[in-house]
Parts: structure tokens; C-alpha cells; sequence
């Protein structure tokens, strides 16, 4: 089962990402978490990355696609995985392609979690982000049972520099510009699915399950 996950920033991809993959046993793969855990370990990347991020930009492919890549190639991903931010744009898509077919491999589905951007905005300045270990709550539709901490491992829980409003606004237009057009190039392939993501998670979840188990 290899599977990408497409949505705008905040659709609430990287929680059905999570989802599918402990109830299908595959790795969650986010591009994202690789980066944070780069700054939080203050690796070169990890700054290089920073720079990007803050400013609701992608962070340049060179950085990017051998790092995503190669994550793929690791022992834990020889069944599938679950793609959550990555490809973010055509010419990684490309690259994913290229690497697979080399591989004999193909990717199975492009799931869209859509969520129009009016919902974004108002959705990402609840959304809380652990320190610790980067599990994501929202303090209206997902809020931690522990309050302020996580409850995975109960670190602080913070809103992310670039889940900030002004940051957002800058997201959304990167997405438009450089990751919607994924969706047609998946649909182009066959492979793409779309999801209301405007329903609550649990309902989303469900109905992606309905697709992977169709
Ligand atoms: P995410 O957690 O997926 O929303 O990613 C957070 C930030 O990391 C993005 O806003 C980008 O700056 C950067 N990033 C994550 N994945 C990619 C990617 N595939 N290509 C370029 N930048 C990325």
C-alpha cells in the first residue's frame, strides 16, 4: 500500500496519515516531521529548512527529494507507506515516479482530503503542535485530553510558527500555485480519490478506509 496524501495545509492530511497508518501498519512518512526533527536536532539541514518554513515557503527540492526519497528505501517502508506532505510539487512527483518505476514499483493512491480555503485559516489557529514528539491536536476538533501537554508524551503543546495566520495566508497561496496541480496529475494516472475533509476526522477516516478497502 503506497499512498500519497494531497490537501491543502491544515485539510488535516497529516491526521488521517497518522490514522491510516496504525490501522493499516504501514510508516508514516511526512517530509515535514523530517524537517522538524532536523531543527530540533540543529542540524545544517534542520537550519536551512528553518529559514523556508517561517516564511510559509517550500523548502528548495535539493534539500528535499533525495532526503524524502531515501526514507523510502528504509527496511520498515518494504510494504508501503503513507506519503503526507511530499510530493508538493509537479517536479517531485516526477522524481518519486522515476524512482519507483526504477524500482518496478508504483504508487497505489493520491488521496485529496479537500477543505475550501475559508475553513484553513480558522482551522490552523487552533491547530497545537507537541514540542516533544510533533503529535498534532486542535483545541476545538481534536483537543488533548491533557490540556496544554500531549498525550503521547506529555511535552508542551504550542502553535507552530508557520500554522501562524500570516504565515498561513502564505501556505495557502504556495499550495495553489505549486501543489494543487498534483491533483490533476494524479487524476491523470487513474489513482486519485477524493475525501470531504470538511467532516469530522473520524468520518474522513472512514471514508478513506471505504476506498483502501473497496
Ligand atoms: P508540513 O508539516 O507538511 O505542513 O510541512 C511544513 C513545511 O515544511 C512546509 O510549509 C514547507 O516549508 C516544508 N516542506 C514539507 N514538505 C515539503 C516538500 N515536499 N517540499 C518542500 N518543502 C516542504
Amino acid at each position: 500500500m503506497k499512498i500519497v496524501m494531497l490537501g491543502a495545509p491544515g485539510a488535516g492530511k497529516g491526521t488521517q496519515a497518522k490514522m491510516i497508518a496504525a490501522k493499516y501498519q504501514v510508516p508514516h512518512v511526512s517530509s515535514g516531521d523530517i524537517f522538524r526533527a532536523n531543527i530540533k536536532n540543529g542540524t545544517e539541514l534542520g537550519k536551512k529548512a528553518k529559514e523556508y518554513m517561517d516564511q510559509g515557503l517550500l523548502v528548495p527540492d535539493e534539500l528535499t527529494v533525495d532526503l524524502v526519497i531515501d526514507r523510502l528505501s528504509w527496511e520498515d517502508c518494504k510494504n508501503g507507506y503513507i506519503l503526507d506532505g511530499f510530493p508538493r510539487t509537479i517536479p517531485q512527483a516526477k522524481t518519486l515516479d522515476e524512482a519507483l518505476e526504477k524500482i518496478g514499483e508504483h504508487l497505489d493512491y493520491a488521496i485529496d482530503v479537500d477543505v475550501p480555503d475559508e475553513n484553513i485559516v480558522t482551522r490552523m489557529s487552533g491547530r497545537r503542535a507537541c514540542v516533544g514528539c510533533g503529535a498534532t491536536y486542535h483545541i476545538v476538533y481534536n483537543p488533548s485530553k491533557k490540556g496544554e501537554n500531549c498525550e503521547v508524551c506529555g511535552d508542551q503543546l504550542i502553535l507552530r510558527d508557520d500554522d501562524k495566520p500570516e504565515t498561513v495566508q502564505k501556505r495557502l497561496s504556495v499550495y495553489h500555485e505549486q501543489t494543487q496541480p498534483l491533483i490533476d496529475y494524479y487524476a491523470g494516472q487513474g489513482i486519485l480519490k477524493s475525501v470531504d475533509g470538511t467532516q469530522d476526522m473520524n468520518d474522513v477516516f472512514a471514508a478513506i478506509a471505504a476506498i483502501l478497502e473497496a
